[in-house]
């Protein structure tokens, strides 16, 4: 049995910590706030309740596959999953609406030939075709294994793009190009904002970004009852079924290293603990880098860490009056001069004190500086009608809170892991250069989203189990 420390509650962190509970270790999970969950929190006040990260889940296999190696009881026997249907009505910068059906690639197809005329359909299904072989090709390297010591072959684009009208290329396009050449209008602003929604910019994301609305299409998009941080409810409950250990308010200052290897951490009270493995479920810049200087802990030919993540502003809007029987779910309100606005209104008594009131959050992707609170409002109007003669009262959630939230440098929210672009999205393996120190959620392979950082709870905890050869568990 070895003893295990883990820096960071979050997701990542979590899975983690669960697994190698279950393999016999001794686990211990220092986390600096007061709470655990991180970026999955929830912000009540008068009644109301809103989910302050994700909001819906995609890929719910990944956590149904943690419950079930690590207890008797599956995921649906501790949170109550249930499918977004419609997925989302879009309502384009004209003034056009188009509602997808969730998990339907026949009845997206149909509703988009009845928006935008018959072929339409045709030429959504044939790109998100091309993503489902861009899809088969990537869905071991960038989820379910561990970054190969070749990873550089993922920098190559797998999503075979149509070639251009005879127009010689220099280099692959990127997602908003290839939207751009193979459907074009509002089908290529549906499918850029699809793929902004998972915090990745289609104006510089490889084609190969496609993945991710196929994700959306094929697997479909969930919900948990009460909120998604529910799902963060479950997975804490499950690490304490297994004996993991909790110390809450435990900022780690620093990663303890002897005769080079992973030794502990140093609390920032000054507490030093020993420990056989560290594993670090944060953004390794805030930590890692400074600490040990000069011996970054990734080897030089790895993956570099990416630096640049866009974040998210968001809006909780308390409203009086109860939701309306025919609201759907996710709104996405797109504006020709602005990002795309993502409005939910899930239909969910936990988030709302009574029938008669309505629990509303309303977000964008944004860079650190933020999006205006007005804009995000004006944005929801299109969306919910008569919002501001219903709003009770609205509270703001910056970048610096996500900061506050995950510990991230400039509130920055990590994307999934992407094949093309050079490598230039691709994370830091989840084993370091330094022997014994391990990195877990968004901000290691195959990076972030609740999907892909529960991923790396299964590959972390599958090296230290088996050793480096671990490739994998499928
Ligand atoms: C506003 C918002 C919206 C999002 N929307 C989506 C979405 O729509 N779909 C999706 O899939 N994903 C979304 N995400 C991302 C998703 O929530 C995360 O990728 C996922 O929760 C995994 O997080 P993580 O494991 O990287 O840990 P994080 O959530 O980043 O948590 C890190 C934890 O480490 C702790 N910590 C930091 N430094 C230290 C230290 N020195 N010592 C001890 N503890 C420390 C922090 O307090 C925090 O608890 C969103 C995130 C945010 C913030």
């Amino acid at each position: 049995m070895a003893r295990i420390a883990v820096i960071g509650a979050g997701m990542g962190a979590m899975a983690t910590a669960a697994r190698l509970a279950v393999a016999g270790h001794r686990v211990t999970v220092y986390e600096r706030a007061a709470t655990y969950g991180g970026a999955v929190g929830r912000f009540e006040r008068d009644g109301f309740a809103f989910d302050t990260g994700p909001g819906l889940l995609h890929l719910p296999a990944v956590y149904r596959d943690l419950f079930v190696k690590t207890g008797k009881r599956p995921l649906e026997e501790c949170a109550e999953l249930t499918q977004v249907d419609p997925a989302a009505r879009h309502l384009l910068a004209d003034g056009t609406a188009v509602t997808l059906p969730n998990a339907s690639r026949g009845g997206v197809a149909a509703v988009l030939d009845q928006a935008f005329g018959p072929g339409s359909g045709d030429r959504w299904s044939g790109v998100l075709g091309r993503a489902r072989d861009a899809w088969d090709a990537t869905r071991r390297p960038l989820l379910e294994e561990p970054l190969w010591p070749d990873w550089q072959v993922l920098g190559r684009d797998p999503y075979p793009a149509l070639r251009g009208s005879g127009l010689l290329r220099r280099r692959p396009p990127t997602l908003a190009e290839m939207a751009g050449r193979e459907l074009g209008g509002p089908l290529a602003a549906l499918l850029e904002a699809m793929v902004l929604g998972h915090g990745v910019d289609p104006r510089t994301a490889p084609a190969a970004a496609v993945v991710l609305p196929y994700m959306e299409q094929t697997f479909g998009s969930w919900y948990v009852r009460g909120g998604i941080r529910e799902l963060a409810t479950a997975v804490y409950e499950r690490c304490r079924e297994r004996k993991v250990e909790f110390c809450f308010g435990a900022p780690v200052r620093e990663v303890l290293e002897r005769d080079g290897r992973a030794a502990g951490v140093l609390l920032a009270d000054g507490t030093r603990v020993e420990a056989d493995a560290v594993v670090c479920g944060t953004d390794p810049r805030g930590l890692l880098v400074p600490l040990l200087p000069g011996a970054l802990p990734w080897p030089a030919d790895a993956a570099p860490p990416r630096t640049e993540a866009l974040s998210r502003s968001t809006l909780f809007l308390a409203l009086r009056g109860p939701r309306p029987g025919d609201a759907v779910h996710r709104t996405v309100v797109h504006s020709p001069d602005a990002r795309p606005v993502t409005v939910l209104r899930p239909d969910d008594p936990a988030g709302r004190p009574d029938a008669d009131h309505e629990a509303v959050t309303v977000s964008a992707v944004c860079t650190g500086a933020g999006v205006p609170a007005g804009e995000l409002l004006a944005a929801a109007e299109r969306a919910v009608p008569g919002l501001r003669e219903r709003l009770l009262w609205r509270e703001e959630h910056t970048p610096a809170d996500v900061a506050r939230d995950t510990g991230a440098v400039d509130g920055a929210v990590p994307p999934p892991a992407l094949a093309g672009a050079g490598g230039r999205w691709l994370y830091p393996a989840n084993a370091t250069a330094l022997p014994g120190l391990y990195l877990a959620g968004g901000w290691a392979h195959p990076g972030g989203g609740l999907a892909h950082a529960g991923m790396t709870g299964a590959l972390v905890a599958g090296l230290i189990v088996e050793g480096a050869g671990f490739r994998g568990s499928q």
